[in-house]
C-alpha cells in the first residue's frame, strides 16, 4: 500500500516535522515486485528508510520513502571457527546483537545499543568502542532500485572506511539492502581496550568478562552518556572525526597542546571533532531550538520544534568556526536529505 503525504516526524530521531509524497513498507521481495509495477514508484525519487537515526530531513521529501521491514534472524552456517548469522534488514540492530550474545557468538558486543536497523549498519560501517561493523561483516543482499535485480555484496565490494561505504558514494540511493550476514567468533575474544569499558567492568566488579558483560558495560556507558532521542531529538554524532596528515597535526599540537587526537592509517591523525567544537565554545550553547549537546559537543540537538534547515544552518555555523580556528573542515556523518 502506498500512502500519500505521509508525516515522517516519528520516523526520524531528530523529530523534524516533514512529510514525504509517498510512503510504503517493503518486507519481502514480492512486495518490491508489486511496487515496481506502480507508476508512482517508477517516476518518483527514492529513499530507503530504516530507523531514521542517521538522517536529517531539511525539507519535505518529494518522492517515495521505502520503509524497510525485512525480518528474521538466524544462523545460516557454522564452520570450525565461525558462525554466520543472517539478519533481515528491518531487524533492530541491537536485537541482532542480543541474538548473537545469546548464542555466545563474539564480535558485535562493543556495538551494543547503536540505534537503527540492521540494514543501515553497512551504510556507514557503524562503529563504537574500538570496533567497526567491517570486522564482523561477511556479505549482504540488496535490491537494485531501478532494475529490481538482486545483488550480493562481499566485504571487499562494500569498500568500507571510517563511517563510510560504497552506499554513501557510488551506490548511494541505488539499492535497498534486504539482509546482512555477519561472521562471528565461536570462541569470542573480547576487546576492552577502550578505556571506558574497562572502567565500567571494574565498577561492575567483573574480572573475567564474558561478551554479555562487555555488552552490559557498553549499554551502561551509552545510556549514561548519550542523549536519548525519545527525550531530545538528535542523530548521535553529527560530524565525523576528521583525519589530517601528521605534519599538520604536529603544527596544530604546538598551538594547542591539549589537542585530542589518535593515530590513524598512513601517517595521519584522527582529531576529536567534539574537542574542537567545545574549544570553539559551541558545547551546550543553545540558539533558538537548536544547539550542540551540553555533555556531548558532537551531538547536534533539536530542543523541540526545530526545522531541518535550522539544524543544518547551526551545523554549518559550527563547521565554519572550526575551520576558522583550526583550518580543518569537518564532514557530516549524518545523511542530509
Ligand atoms: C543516540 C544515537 C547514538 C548513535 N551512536 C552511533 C554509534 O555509536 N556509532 C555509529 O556508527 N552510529 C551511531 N549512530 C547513528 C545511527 O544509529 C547509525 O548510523 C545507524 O546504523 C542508522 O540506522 P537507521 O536504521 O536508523 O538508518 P536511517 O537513519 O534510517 O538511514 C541512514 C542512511 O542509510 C540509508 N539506509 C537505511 N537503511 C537502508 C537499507 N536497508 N538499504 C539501503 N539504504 C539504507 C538511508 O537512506 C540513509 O541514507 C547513533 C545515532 C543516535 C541517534
Amino acid at each position: 500500500m502506498i500512502q500519500e503525504n505521509f508525516n515522517l516526524k516519528k520516523f526520524n530521531t531528530f523529530g523534524v516535522d516533514v512529510s514525504c509524497r509517498y510512503f510504503t513498507e517493503i518486507g519481502t521481495a514480492k512486495d518490491f515486485e508489486e511496487l515496481k509495477k506502480n507508476k508512482k514508484y517508477s517516476e518518483a525519487k527514492k529513499l530507503v528508510l530504516g530507523g531514521g537515526s542517521n538522517l536529517l530531513f531539511t525539507k519535505d521529501f518529494d518522492g517515495i520513502v521505502l520503509h524497510n521491514r525485512f525480518e528474521g534472524i538466524g544462523v545460516v552456517s557454522v564452520d570450525e571457527d565461525y558462525a554466520f548469522v543472517k539478519a533481515g534488514a528491518g531487524e533492530v540492530w541491537h536485537e541482532v546483537v542480543l541474538y548473537c550474545i545469546g548464542k555466545n557468538f563474539g564480535g558485535v558486543e562493543n556495538l551494543s545499543l547503536i540505534p537503527g536497523y540492521a540494514g543501515a549498519a553497512p551504510i556507514q560501517n557503524i562503529g563504537a568502542y574500538g570496533e567497526e561493523l567491517q570486522q564482523v561483516f561477511h556479505s549482504l543482499t540488496a535490491i537494485d532500485l531501478e532494475s529490481g535485480e538482486q545483488k550480493n555484496f562481499s566485504l571487499d565490494e562494500c569498500r568500507f572506511g571510517y563511517r563510510d561505504s560504497i552506499f554513501k558514494r557510488e551506490a548511494k540511493n541505488k539499492f535497498m539492502i534486504t539482509d546482512v550476514t555477519l561472521r562471528l567468533k565461536k570462541n569470542p575474544v573480547i576487546n576492552t581496550t577502550y578505556g571506558a569499558i574497562e572502567k565500567e567492568l571494574e565498577h561492575m566488579k567483573i574480572t573475567s568478562p564474558t561478551i554479555r558483560d562487555v555488552s552490559n558495560a557498553v549499554i551502561k556507558i551509552r545510556s549514561s552518556k548519550l542523549p536519548d532521542p525519545k527525550v531530545i531529538g538528535n542523530s548521535g554524532s553529527f560530524f565525523k572525526n576528521p583525519t589530517i596528515p601528521i605534519e599538520k597535526y604536529d603544527r596544530l599540537q604546538q598551538l594547542f597542546p591539549d589537542l585530542v587526537a589518535y593515530p590513524a592509517q598512513d601517517n595521519t591523525m584522527k582529531i576529536s571533532a567534539g574537542w574542537m567544537i567545545e574549544k570553539c565554545g559551541w558545547k551546550g550553547k543553545r540558539i533558538g531550538n537548536v544547539g550542540m549537546h551540553t555533555d556531548q559537543a558532537l551531538v547536534l540537538v533539536n530542543y523541540g520544534g526545530a526545522t531541518g534547515r535550522e539544524l543544518l544552518q547551526h551545523a554549518a555555523e559550527v563547521q565554519k568556526s572550526v575551520k576558522e580556528n583550526f583550518g580543518i573542515i569537518m564532514e557530516a556523518e549524518v545523511n542530509v536529505v
